[in-house]
């Protein structure tokens, strides 16, 4: 018996120090709505990148965005993605290689999406529809929040009005700052102060989704002041601008974007709570169509909606840049990696396996 006890004992050790070797003590969640696999990896689209009805003073589309060549290309649209992400990290989805990303739902729509990236696993029997339901799902944000290490250092960041349903912060208490939300509290940083002001003066184009800046900036003050050690961010502008076939600012929504990925990555490996300790992935919530006329939509009568990508740059992730070898993943298996990388099992059985490619 006594003998029983002591392999026990040290199979507790070893699964000990097998959770100890991970260094990610941190994560960014970055997602980019309905961001296309098609431009991660090949850059600006041929059919739609054009000069015709282009004012002259917001440049021109083909000298930024265009080069026969689709690897110099992508580097013109996302510099951070194909210098720091595909030298350091990770990049997943290009199907040319047979690497394929899709949605575990088959709604291929925004609230299925993201509920697959942040619970796990697809839910197409409850989770079918953009309205503000809260998630009866809980998500990986909810159960940090639950553990003692964790608790009151999630935080969620988002364009999109819905995001608070989303991760359902009623429930939650993970604070969601979403849609045209302002800071508040009685602490107000400068930079909090400004931002909020801007955002009430400059409207935007859309109702449910304000400009994405606001949503980075926010969430960029946050790391100086609140050092969180679960990050979510979820910009919005690429899909909107896709929904109105505005071609060109949805590229420059996606540059844009790849700054401010940039700014965070750089932010955080500049700070000693964050650097070589923080695990960052990015993706999408689904993918869209790929004609001049059903590239601007998705939902499951486009038939390529579910096509999607994800990148990740960390000290646990080999750096094995982009991804060159067949098989399938699915953005619902983000719960479970993250959870692996903070040395945790995850804790819903109905959740996908983790992405063990990404796990040295
Ligand atoms: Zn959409």
């Amino acid at each position: 018996m006594k003998k029983i006890y002591l392999f026990l004992a040290f199979c507790l050790v070893g699964l000990q120090a097998k959770a100890q070797d991970y260094k990610t003590e941190n994560i960014i969640l970055v997602t980019l709505d309905g961001m296309r696999w098609q431009e991660v990896f090949n850059g600006a689209d041929s059919l739609m990148v054009d000069d015709t009805g282009m004012i002259a003073s917001q440049g021109s589309l083909l000298e930024e965005f265009w080069h026969p060549d689709p690897l110099q290309r992508r580097e013109k649209l996302m510099p951070f993605f194909w210098g720091t992400l595909a030298q350091e990290g990770q990049l997943y989805g290009n199907r040319a290689y047979g690497n394929y990303v899709n949605n575990a739902n088959s709604m291929w729509f925004s609230y299925p999406g993201y509920n697959e990236v942040l619970s796990g696993f697809a839910d197409d029997e409850r989770i079918n529809s953009n309205s503000k339901i809260n998630n009866p799902n809980v998500t990986l944000l909810e159960y940090l929040n639950q553990k003692d290490e964790y608790k009151g250092k999630v935080m969620a960041f988002g364009s999109w009005d819905v995001f608070p349903y989303i991760v359902n912060e009623e429930r939650s208490g993970v604070p969601v700052n979403a849609g045209f939300d302002i800071a508040t509290g009685d602490d107000l940083t400068d930079v909090e102060k400004t931002i909020n002001r801007l955002q009430k003066e400059i409207r935007g184009p859309w109702g449910g989704v304000r400009l994405d800046p606001f949503t980075h900036h926010y969430a960029l003050e946050s790391i100086k002041k609140h050092q969180p050690k679960v990050l979510y961010i979820a910009y919005g502008e690429t899909d909107d601008w896709a929904h109105g076939n505005k071609y060109d600012q949805y590229i420059w929504s996606a540059k844009q974007t790849d700054a401010f990925i940039q700014e965070l990555w750089e932010t955080v490996q500049s700070m000693p709570q964050y650097k070589d300790k923080t695990t960052m992935i990015i993706t999408t919530d689904h993918g869209r169509g790929v004609t001049k006329r059903t590239w601007t939509g998705h939902g499951d009568a486009i038939a390529e909606a579910g096509e999607i990508w994800i990148a990740a740059i960390g000290p646990d992730t080999p750096a094995d840049g982009e991804m060159k070898e067949k098989g399938q993943w699915h953005s619902a298996m983000i719960a479970r990696t993250i959870f692996q990388l903070l040395g945790m099992e995850y804790p819903d059985s109905k959740a996908e396996p983790a992405i063990q490619e990404m796990i040295r």
